[in-house]
């Protein structure tokens, strides 16, 4: 049986897409039958973190039952199936995924990533309904845990797991400490990630922080948020000759 897991938040910006790109390679290179899904389809851009730029099918030709979901998968290098929405502005009207879960279970995969759109309209919600399992991310800043929380409220309402928090884009000035999230959540906090260019610079070269930089903090932090999916230790990093030679040169 597929597990579905939404990645979700209050506000935009926080690094949905990013921790979806990062973690469904993370999935795919430990041997599960992983797909990503951009359920954000009035402000597409996961295919982008991967590079894949034009396809002649997304979900959006899934929903209006123009194409099977099948056609709508393209195969990224690291093993992760990507499921993209479109990029043109034409398809973003009045559609919502509606009834996807069924077509998404058709493909047999053992685990497929949502990454929700922002906010908590008909989009966000139909995006929530289709998962089993639901993580939040969110700045360390007030205003956006406050929307944080009423995601975690409707989770709830549709009685949905919700297995933590990922706070991310922390720096060191912020003052909300992890402890005192995770009883203003009453959730774990599954991962805290830095504030880095590096991030940006691995979006910029379309290429998940995993691979393009594996021994970064930032991706180590991401294999334990891996390993919580799972309910396991942080998956291990094999570390390959190159990748011992860019850590050398810190490139
Ligand atoms: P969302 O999907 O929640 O809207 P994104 O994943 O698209 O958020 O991230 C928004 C922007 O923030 C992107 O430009 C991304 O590169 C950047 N970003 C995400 N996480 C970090 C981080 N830890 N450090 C620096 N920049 C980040
Ligand atoms: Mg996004």
């Amino acid at each position: 049986m597929t597990r579905v897991i939404g990645v979700v938040s209050g506000k935009g910006g926080v690094g949905k897409t990013t921790l979806v790109s990062n973690l469904g390679v993370l999935l795919a290179q430990e041997g599960l039958d992983t797909a990503v899904v951009d359920a954000n389809l009035t402000g597409a851009n996961l295919g982008l973190h991967y590079g894949l730029i034009s396809y002649p099918t997304s979900i959006h030709d899934v929903i209006r039952e123009r194409a099977a979901i099948k056609e709508a998968v393209y195969k990224h290098k690291s093993g992760v199936d990507i499921i993209p929405a479109s990029l043109s502005f034409e398809d973003v009207l009045d559609t919502e995924p509606k009834n996807l879960r069924h077509k998404l279970d058709t493909l047999g995969k053992d685990i497929i990533l949502i990454d929700a759109a922002t906010g908590l309209d008909r989009e966000t919600l139909r995006a929530i309904e289709m998962c089993d399992d639901l993580v939040i991310v969110t700045h360390p800043e007030l205003p956006t845990i406050s929307d944080a929380l009423r995601t975690k409220s409707v989770a709830k309402k549709y009685s949905k797991n919700v297995l933590g928090v990922v706070l991310n884009r922390v720096t060191r000035g912020d003052e909300i400490k992890k402890e005192n999230l995770s009883a203003f959540f009453d959730l774990p906090i599954l991962g805290v990630i830095a504030e880095d260019h590096k991030v940006r610079k691995s979006v910029e070269k379309k290429n998940p922080m995993v691979l393009e930089y594996p021994n970064h903090q930032i991706s180590n932090e991401f294999r334990k948020i891996a390993g919580h999916l799972l309910g396991r230790e942080p998956i291990h990093h094999k570390e390959s000759f190159l990748d011992k030679i860019k850590a050398f040169f810190r490139i």
